[in-house]
C-alpha cells in the first residue's frame, strides 16, 4: 500500500527596505561584520523599538498578491529563545494576531497552495563556526523578515519547487524582496509527513533552513523515504527538528520537540498594537501592478506560447521592456521569438537580466519590429540586422543599407525566381519530381539574392508556378 507524502513550508523573505524594522540601521546585504548595528537592533537594556511602516506596507503588499485577508488590527509578539544569534534573548514577531491570513498561491496544474497566514518579524544575526570558534554578526539582525506559512498541501518535491519559484517571481515583481536565497533573501523550513492515504497525518519532522531549491527538493525526498521506512519497520517516529546535510545528502537530528508553549510567547509590550486603515489597505490593492499570471494569459491571447509568456514574464523588467517594444504591434509572435531568442542572449547572467540591461532600447528594437510586421524587411534580415543592432548597440536605420529597406519590384523579384530555376536545374527537377525538400534550394538562391528582404512565402509561390510551367 502506498504513501503520501504531507509537506508545509514556512517561508522567511527578507524585506526590501532601506533600513531595519525597529531601527535606523542600514538593512542592506553584507558589509564588515557588526557595522550596521545599533543600541535597538543589539537589544541593549533601555532601548526602545519603533515599527518601520515600509516594511508593514511591503508585507500587505505580499499578502494582496497572495490572495490574503488583511487585518486592520495585528499584535508584535515576543518569542523567547535563547541562543547567541539573538542577542536580546527574544525575537520581535507576530505569534496570535498575523498581518495576513487565508490566501493562496495557484500552481501550473490549477492545484491551489493553501497560505494560512504571514506575518512579520525581525532576522536574527548570523553565525559562523571556525575550528571550535563560534563568531556572531548581528548586520543581520533586525532586519525585516515576512514568513509565509502554508497548509501541508505539497504532495511532491516537485509542487514545492514550483511554488518556491512562482514566490520568487511574485515578489521579485512587486519589489518586495530579491529572494536570492544564496544571500538568504529566501530561506526555507520544510514540515515533512507521511501517512497512508486518508489516513490521520503521521508525526512531522522539520527540516532548518535549506538554502537552495534543489537542495530543498533532495531533502524532502531523503525526509519522506526516511520516515516511510521507519514506520514500515514498526518504529514510532519522534517530532523533531533536522538539518539537511549537503554533502551527504541527507537529515539530521538538530534538536528535540519543539511547541509554541516552549517559546513563551506573549504580546510585546515595548510596542502598540499595529494599525492599518481599511483606506490604506484598498489604496495598496488599487496600486498592485499587472501581476505575472494576469501578464502571462495577456500575452497568450496574442499568441504567444505559454512557455515563452513565462519566460519573458520571469522578471518584471524584460517583461516591461517587451511591452513598450510591442506596443501597437498587431502580432507577438515573431517578437517573442526574437526576444527569447537573440535579445535574450546578450544577458550575461541573472542580473543583467533582472535590470533588463541590454545594448539596444526598447524604443529601437520596437522599430525593427514595426518594419518586420509592415512587411519591409523580411523576417531573416530583421535577425541580420538584430545581431548587429545588439553587437554594436545602435538602431535598425544604422544597420540596414539604404537599398534594403527600398522595396522590391515584382520585377525584380520574379527575374530572380527565374534565375533560381535556370542556376539550380538539379533542385528544379527535384522539385517538379515531388521533393519538396529541393524547394530550399532555389528558396535560399533568391534569399541571398534580395539579401534576406524578399518574402519567403512570395518566393515560395513564384517559384512553384514557374515550376509548373
Ligand atoms: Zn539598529
Ligand atoms: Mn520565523
Amino acid at each position: 500500500m502506498s504513501w503520501e507524502w504531507m509537506i508545509g513550508l514556512e517561508t522567511h523573505v527578507e524585506l526590501s527596505t532601506k533600513t531595519k524594522i525597529f531601527c535606523g540601521c542600514a538593512a542592506k546585504f553584507g558589509g564588515p561584520p557588526n557595522t550596521n548595528c545599533c543600541p535597538v537592533c543589539i537589544g541593549l537594556p533601555g532601548t526602545l523599538p519603533t515599527l518601520n511602516r515600509k516594511a508593514v506596507r511591503l508585507a500587505i503588499i505580499a499578502g494582496l498578491a497572495l490572495d490574503c485577508e488583511i487585518h486592520c488590527e495585528s499584535e508584535m509578539a515576543r518569542k523567547n529563545y535563547v541562543y547567541p544569534d539573538l542577542s536580546k534573548a527574544y525575537q520581535i514577531t507576530q505569534a496570535e494576531k498575523p498581518l495576513c491570513e487565508n490566501g493562496s498561491l495557484r500552481l501550473e496544474s490549477g492545484k491551489e497552495i493553501r497560505i494560512q497566514r504571514i506575518h512579520i518579524e525581525e532576522d536574527a544575526g548570523k553565525l559562523f563556526h571556525q575550528g571550535n570558534d563560534v563568531l556572531v554578526d548581528y548586520n543581520r539582525g533586525g532586519v525585516p523578515l515576512i514568513e509565509i506559512v502554508t497548509q501541508p498541501d505539497f504532495r511532491t518535491a516537485e509542487e514545492v519547487r514550483e511554488y518556491l519559484e512562482r514566490l520568487q517571481v511574485l515578489m521579485r515583481w512587486l519589489k518586495v524582496s530579491d529572494c536570492k536565497m544564496q544571500e538568504g533573501s529566501l530561506r526555507c523550513d520544510v514540515n515533512v509527513s507521511v501517512r497512508r492515504p486518508g489516513d490521520v497525518p503521521g508525526v512531522r519532522t522539520e527540516i532548518k533552513n535549506v538554502n537552495s531549491i534543489s537542495y530543498i527538493a533532495k531533502a524532502i525526498a531523503y525526509e519522506a523515504n526516511r520516515q516511510i521506512s521507519l514506520l514500515e519497520a514498526g518504529k514510532t517516529m519522534e517530532q523533531e527538528t533536522r538539518r539537511f546535510d549537503e554533502r551527504t545528502g541527507i537529515t539530521r537530528p538538530m534538536r528535540g520537540k519543539e511547541d509554541a508553549q516552549d517559546y513563551r510567547y506573549f504580546p510585546e509590550p515595548d510596542l502598540p498594537p499595529v494599525w492599518i486603515s481599511p483606506e490604506e489597505i484598498e489604496s495598496l490593492r488599487h496600486a498592485l501592478p499587472e501581476l505575472p499570471e494576469a501578464r502571462t494569459s495577456r500575452y497568450q491571447k496574442r499568441g504567444m506560447s505559454r512557455a515563452d509568456a513565462k519566460a519573458i514574464v520571469k522578471f518584471k523588467a524584460v517583461s516591461d521592456y517587451f511591452d513598450r517594444a510591442t506596443e501597437g504591434l498587431s502580432s507577438l509572435k515573431a517578437a517573442a521569438n526574437l526576444m527569447t531568442g537573440m535579445v535574450f542572449s546578450c544577458f550575461v547572467n541573472e542580473q543583467a537580466k533582472e535590470a533588463c540591461q541590454l545594448p539596444i532600447s526598447a524604443e529601437q528594437l520596437r522599430e525593427l519590429l514595426q518594419l518586420a510586421e509592415a512587411g519591409e524587411i523580411s523576417l531573416s534580415l530583421a535577425k541580420t540586422a538584430l545581431e548587429k543592432m545588439l553587437e554594436q548597440g545602435v538602431s535598425v536605420r544604422q544597420v540596414l543599407a539604404p537599398e534594403d529597406l527600398q522595396e522590391i519590384g515584382e520585377e525584380t523579384l520574379q527575374a530572380w525566381c527565374e534565375a533560381a530555376v535556370a542556376t539550380l536545374p538539379k533542385a528544379a527537377a527535384d522539385v517538379r519530381a515531388g521533393k519538396q525538400k529541393a524547394m530550399g534550394a532555389l528558396l535560399g538562391y533568391v534569399m541571398k539574392q534580395s539579401r534576406g528582404r524578399a518574402q519567403a512565402s512570395e518566393v515560395q509561390s513564384r517559384l512553384a508556378r514557374i515550376m509548373a510551367r
